[in-house]
């Protein structure tokens, strides 16, 4: 299996019936970096910049974080690669940082963007790094947990403000600056024509998205099976995203663990996908599914299926059922 997986490293990343599919990675320390070559990924998708901070015992100064990032950048090699601002908070602790400790519902609380935005100082010293870091080359940067479309204007005057401070002292500023936001609060799902109008791109945490759309945490084990993420409801959810998105020109991505298992990448290329982010360990098992899929009538029968008048429908099932006719 493992022999089978490296094979298909070099072989592209097609559907049966010649689609493209974009297979980025998740990453967020230096030491998943080799995996972009081992795993054949065209990018990292998701790289989770918080884990520098966590692994630390202070806020990492701003040399640490630009060394970081330009290590991340050189290891890429041209390949995209997508930072996500620091998404502390919620399940991600940071036993120095005692502001944020003490909540009744960290999940829910100050964290992520909403912490960035209140600790400029924190995110303005993280874009620094980012900017420095990728002097000469594409920047894609990426905002975590944002509720409303204000927060990504806010961050877009940090980073504006940092832009024109480095380049009144002549440094070598990125080529290019693309900022996206990430889809995990429902309250986007009603502002998403603006929030596409105001971002590069957007990708959606199917993870923190899951927790809230269903009231489910998503660290509870007593739960964790208890609704399914390839039900109905959410999978119509998860495609009215990349229907604004095609709408819109605007790219989606999705880099949750829904993407990491081969029958729900099958669900989410069904319903419109075509650009997903995985741990790198589910990049050769993912691939070795979609290059046996015949995309177009699996979207055909998801189309079926979503729009039928039962929310109930087993769709696991659906696309077992499928997998195993062809
Ligand atoms: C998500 O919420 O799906 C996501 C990718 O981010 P994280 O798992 O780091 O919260
Ligand atoms: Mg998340």
């Amino acid at each position: 299996r493992q022999k089978h997986y490296q094979e298909l490293r070099d072989e592209p990343s097609e559907t049966k019936d010649g689609v493209h599919i974009d297979m980025m990675m998740n990453a967020g320390l230096a030491v998943d970096l080799p995996q972009l070559a081992q795993s054949g990924a065209d990018g990292i998708g998701l790289f989770r910049t918080e884990l520098q901070f966590m692994v630390a015992a202070a806020f990492p100064r701003v040399e640490a974080q630009e060394r970081l990032y330009r290590e991340v950048l050189d290891a890429a090699d041209g390949k995209p690669v997508t930072f996500r601002t620091i998404d502390i908070g919620g399940d991600k602790v940071l036993p120095y940082f005692k502001d944020s400790h003490n909540e009744e519902n960290p999940a829910l609380g100050w964290r992520a963007i909403r912490l960035t935005l209140d600790r400029p100082g924190l995110l303005r010293t993280q874009i620094r790094a980012l900017l420095k870091a990728a002097g000469g080359r594409e920047l894609r940067m990426m905002l975590p947990m944002v509720t409303e479309v204000a927060e990504v204007r806010q961050a877009r005057a940090v980073i504006d403000r940092e832009v024109r401070h480095l380049s009144r002292f002549a440094h070598h500023l990125p080529t290019r600056l693309k900022l996206g936001a990430m889809i995990e609060v429902p309250s986007l799902l009603w502002q998403l024509d603006e929030l596409m109008q105001a971002v590069d791109f957007v990708s959606v945490g199917s993870n923190d998205l899951f927790q809230f759309v269903t009231a489910t945490d998503r660290g509870n084990t007593r739960i964790a099976d208890r609704f399914d993420p390839l039900s109905v409801p959410f999978l119509r959810l998860l495609r009215q995203i990349v229907k604004a998105g095609e709408a819109s020109g605007t790219p989606v991505t999705l880099c949750g663990e829904l993407a990491g298992r081969s029958v729900s990448a099958m669900a989410l290329l069904g319903i419109g996908y075509r650009s997903i982010s995985m741990a790198p360990a589910a990049i050769g098992p993912v691939k070795a599914m979609l290059r046996e899929l015949p995309l177009h009538e699996l979207s055909a029968l998801m189309e079926e299926a979503l729009a039928k008048h039962s929310a109930s429908t087993d769709i696991r099932a659906l696309l077992r059922q499928f997998a195993e006719s062809r």
